[in-house]
């Protein structure tokens, strides 16, 4: 689906990506329609996570909630009315519990 990964998951939110594109068509097409976006890294990382690496390949907690907020932001200015950033949930629900050793 996306050409260029890269370690800070660039298309995740490129205007002219996936996601975007949908969700804008979504809104032209069904204005009616409640439209939901997974905000999601791993798929446009060239790592393969859900976030941002440390230079150990530890993930960087503070720059993944970040980097996924950045994504969450760009995709509900694009139009979605609700935005589900599982990772930041991971990240959050692991804290809850006194958690806070994501390695991968
Ligand atoms: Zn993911």
């Amino acid at each position: 689906m996306v050409k260029e990964k890269d370690s800070y998951g660039t298309l995740a939110d490129d205007p002219e990506g996936p996601v975007i594109q949908t969700i804008r068509l979504l809104n032209k097409e069904l204005p009616e329609l409640l439209v939901a976006a997974d905000v999601c890294l791993c798929e446009y990382t060239d790592h393969g996570h859900c976030g941002i690496l440390n230079e150990d390949g530890t993930i960087n907690n503070p720059a993944s909630v970040a980097r996924i907020a950045e994504v969450a932001i760009n995709y509900a200015k694009a139009g979605a009315n609700c935005v589900i950033p599982f990772g930041t949930f991971l990240l959050t629900a692991g804290r809850s519990i006194g958690y806070d050793g994501w390695t991968n």
